[in-house]
């Protein structure tokens, strides 16, 4: 039976408010609250019923025919409510908004919550993990792009230019499961998020006006405004409750951050690795040894967008170099950390309302911990102190009990002595239990019944239980009013033991609403302090990773970087430290050297000698520098860069139908487009997805253009060994090897990095190692040797580029150049207008 085909007349008033719901939610499926399920119908039911593997049943609803539905539990939802938002589903939460018990005739409902992939239930986040929900809004000829974690309240924005290829990179290295895009937003983005990369998609220009205004009352940017606008109007149509926990606006200058994309991210490993998509042996692994999820979440953020700011990572550097000298300090510091739960998502649960005791116990022991970690902070001159909210501690100590039940429901909420008017209910209670058994005992001995019982159930509340022999001893004038009779007893009630129950009962449920409402007056008097309560969160969070860098650096040996200003890279005897940690001493530490003399490494070396290690492991250094650890070196000297590329393995991009080749020539190409001078490129292999020749040539005209035109440092491994004679005519191009050793016939890779080159591949004593055929291997031997006698060796074409500074500077146009430089993103108007003037003059001029 279909919904837009029933016959609204017949229906009942409850199916009818149900069909209301569902219209104004139609994208969603309802989960409609009554009693203690979670019901689903019409269509609704089937999908649910068929992705959760849920039975299908009917319901009675006025028509001819049963309407489909399903159901779960009230208390299991979330579980199946995050199997649905997985799918891509969106859910909304319908619930009773009034006591069924209190109200004659049908309840109200509405949706309390929309949960999408973007806003999810709290509870089943990963909580090492930021959730985003993420809008894209086009206007003014530029992109806006808003980030949100609405379980954190953590908001970020920035501008990017209308460059289809860049507005998706920078949506798919947040991990971001859900967008929304504004009309004007170009359909072939919409497109690729949704069929590529599996986004959730909502298109609405929609912006909320007035509402949260705080968030972006510091934003001069009408371009940015209207991003945060645009992107809160969602969030409140889905989360509807308050959200006062979210914070002011973070708007991002991605200049300020070292920038690279999600393939470098994936390259190098930082947050999971290639082959298992694990966090384990990922850059991520290796330093998070923080104690609180939000450190985790803090340094995993900072891994994808390292800084740029000298000041900020030599801060760092000293908050480290200061835990490690005072070591017993930062065992107490660790110790206290230990007892901080996620201030970030408590500060939301509490501000939300979805909270329990539970949840306020934690963020007591989180409170208990701070002055001492404040004390401590000071010590190491930490350059921030936080607020200790010791009245807080002080109220929470007070009113709430130290082992609380989830529910808010069922009282055990709030300690004795915290307010009188409790402890009396309570009295009155108790003592009237003990009262219950002085009955028990009294009416024993009246009637001398040894084995009489009072006995309590939901049914009949209290009553006597007297078992059938003994049923003649009761006398008239005892008093006693039959209510039950069972096969060997009978039971009975006394206007006595009715009144106690009385008192019992209507305490029991005075005191279950006071502690509520206690309960709830102690949240308010935190949620005052909520934006206090996040400052101080994010401080921890920056604290935490600190001290993680600071474990990390001593067990590993780690060296504080030296950011230079000249501009060379210096790693004395540097490691890749996931691969060191992993071998432990075996690491063959290497130094990688690009100074004034030159800019790119062109490594040659057979398969497996470690070229690649040895690439990932410069940029895995920089990165690392660049977010304010120490590095694995005994001596680093490390300018800071601006940007990484990376070209790494080869990996045809299946879904798009592009080949290896293809997607490498087109990541080679945004190196060779968006790098400067301070950027680092690594092109491993580069040219191998074609033909020798066609790829030998394409390497070349790529490493003359880096050197010639960008200045870049760039780190470049191949096996057209032919390359390495460009070391004569390139000034600044190194030609370096990883060394082997053969040993009768063996190959013994020793991993050290020297100067100079090899020209030889051994790829079939590679290919032996992994245990081909002795025939495969014997023939390929007789081939090779023949092919060796015959071909006359291939030379390099090295005559001067064609990127030759005559060249150069003749096809130089000026203008050009000037507009090249500039960056609408961060002019205001009037500055943009100056420009035009005075390109304008320039022009005039000529
Ligand atoms: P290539 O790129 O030259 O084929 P890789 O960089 O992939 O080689 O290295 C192959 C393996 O050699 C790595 O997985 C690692 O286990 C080992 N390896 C690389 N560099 C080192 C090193 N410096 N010390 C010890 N082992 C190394
Ligand atoms: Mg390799």
């Amino acid at each position: 039976m279909k919904r837009c085909e029933v016959d609204k007349d017949k229906l009942s008033p409850m199916m009818l408010q149900y069909l209301d719901i569902k219209e104004k939610y139609e994208d969603t499926l309802v989960f409609f609250r009554l009693g203690d399920f979670y019901e689903l119908f019409f269509e609704d039911a089937i999908i649910a019923s068929r992705e959760l593997e849920l039975t299908l049943t009917g319901k009675q609803a006025g028509l001819d025919e049963k309407v489909p539905m399903c159901g779960v539990p009230y208390h299991a939802y979330a579980t199946y409510v995050n199997t649905l938002v997985d799918k891509g589903y969106k859910v909304s939460i319908c619930e009773q908004l009034e006591d069924a018990k209190e109200k004659k005739g049908m309840v109200n409902r509405d949706v309390v919550q929309v949960i999408t992939k973007g806003t999810r239930l709290d509870d089943l986040l990963d909580s090492k993990e930021n959730n985003y929900i993420c809008n894209l809004y086009y206007n003014n000829y530029c992109y806006g792009i808003g980030l949100c974690d609405v379980s954190t309240g953590d908001i970020s924005l920035f501008l990017l230019e209308d460059d289809k290829n860049k507005i998706i990179k920078e949506i798919i290295k947040y991990n971001i499961k859900e967008v929304i895009v504004n009309n004007e937003t170009d359909r072939e983005i919409v497109e690729i998020l949704r069929s590529k990369y599996n986004i959730l998609v909502t298109i609405s220009s929609d912006i909320l006006e007035n509402d949260y205004s705080y968030i972006y009352e510091d934003i001069e940017d009408i371009r940015l405004i209207n991003v945060i606008k645009h992107l809160l109007n969602y969030i409140v149509l889905s989360k509807k409750g308050d959200l006062t926990h979210l914070k002011k606006a973070n708007v991002i200058k991605l200049t300020n951050y070292l920038e690279f994309d999600n393939n470098t991210i994936k390259n190098l490993e930082l947050i999971e690795t290639i082959r298992k998509n694990d966090r384990k042996y990922s850059l991520f692994w290796y330093l998070d040894k923080c104690k609180t999820a939000m450190g985790s979440r803090y340094l995993k953020k900072q891994i994808t967008m390292p800084l740029r700011d000298k000041k900020i990572l030599n801060q760092r550097y000293d908050i480290i170099t200061k835990l490690s000298c005072e070591f017993i300090l930062r065992d107490d510091l660790i110790k206290l950390l230990d007892d901080v739960y996620d201030l970030e998502r408590l500060s939301s649960r509490i501000v939300y309302g979805n909270l329990n005791a539970k949840d306020l116990i934690q963020l007591k022991k989180s409170f208990k911990a701070l002055p001492d970690i404040n004390n401590i902070l000071e010590k190491i001159e930490y350059p921030k102190t936080i607020k200790t909210f010791t009245d807080l501690y002080k109220l929470l100590d007070k009113a709430i009990v130290d082992d609380p039940p989830f529910s808010l429901h069922e009282g055990n909420l709030i300690k004795k002595g915290y307010n009188s008017t409790l402890d009396e209910l309570i009295d009155i209670k108790s003592n009237s239990k003990d009262y219950i058994l002085e009955i028990e005992k009294k009416e024993k001995e009246r009637t001398n019944i040894k084995n009489l019982k009072v006995r309590f159930n939901k049914v009949f509340g209290y009553y006597i239980e007297i078992s059938k022999g003994q049923i003649k001893e009761i006398k008239e004038e005892y008093g006693y009013i039959r209510k039950q009779t069972l096969t060997n007893c009978e039971r009975f009630i006394t206007n006595e033991l009715k009144e106690k129950e009385n008192i019992i009962l209507t305490s029991e449920e005075k005191i279950i609403k006071l502690e509520y409402k206690l309960f709830m007056d102690v949240r308010e008097v935190i949620k005052r302090q909520i934006k206090d309560i996040q400052e101080v969160a994010t401080i921890l969070s920056e604290v935490d990773m600190l001290q993680a860098f600071s474990i990390v650096s001593d067990n590993r040996k780690l060296v504080r970087p030296n950011l230079v200003d000249d501009n060379n890279l210096r790693l004395i005897s540097s490691r890749h430290p996931v691969i060191d940690e992993i071998m432990k001493d075996k690491y063959v530490d290497n130094d990688i050297i690009m100074d004034n003399s030159c800019n790119i490494l062109l490594i040659t070396g057979p398969n497996m000698a470690g070229k690649s290690t040895y690439m990932r492991q410069c940029a895995i250094i920089v990165i690392m520098a660049q977010i304010g650890c120490f590095v694995p070196c005994k001596e680093a000297d490390i300018p800071i860069f601006d940007k990484i590329f990376t070209r790494i393995g080869a990996s045809d991009d299946l879904v798009s139908g592009e080949s290896t080749f293809m997607v490498e020539m087109k990541e080679a190409n945004e190196a060779l487009k968006e790098a400067t001078e301070n950027s680092l490129i690594l092109f491993d292999e580069l040219g191998r997805g074609t033909a020798t020749y066609d790829g030998m040539s394409l390497a070349q005209a790529i490493l003359e253009y880096i050197h010639d035109n960008i200045k870049a440092k760039c780190l470049f491994s191949t096996h057209y060994h032919e390359l390495t004679i460009l070391e004569k005519n390139l000034l600044h191009l190194k030609n370096v090897y990883s060394s082997i050793k053969e040993e009768n016939g063996n190959l013994i890779f020793l991993h050290k990095v020297k100067n100079g080159y090899i020209s030889k591949s051994y790829g079939i004593q590679v290919a032996r190692l992994a245990h081909l055929p002795d025939e495969v291997i014997k023939r390929s031997k007789d081939i090779l040797e023949v092919y060796e006698k015959k071909s006359t060796k291939k030379e390099v074409f090295t005559q001067t580029s064609l990127f030759s500074e005559d060249f150069l500077e003749n096809n130089k146009n000026e203008i050009e150049e000037e507009i090249k430089k500039i960056n609408p993103l961060e002019m205001t108007p009037m500055e943009a207008l100056k420009f035009l003037y005075e390109l304008k003059q320039k022009i005039k001029e000529k």
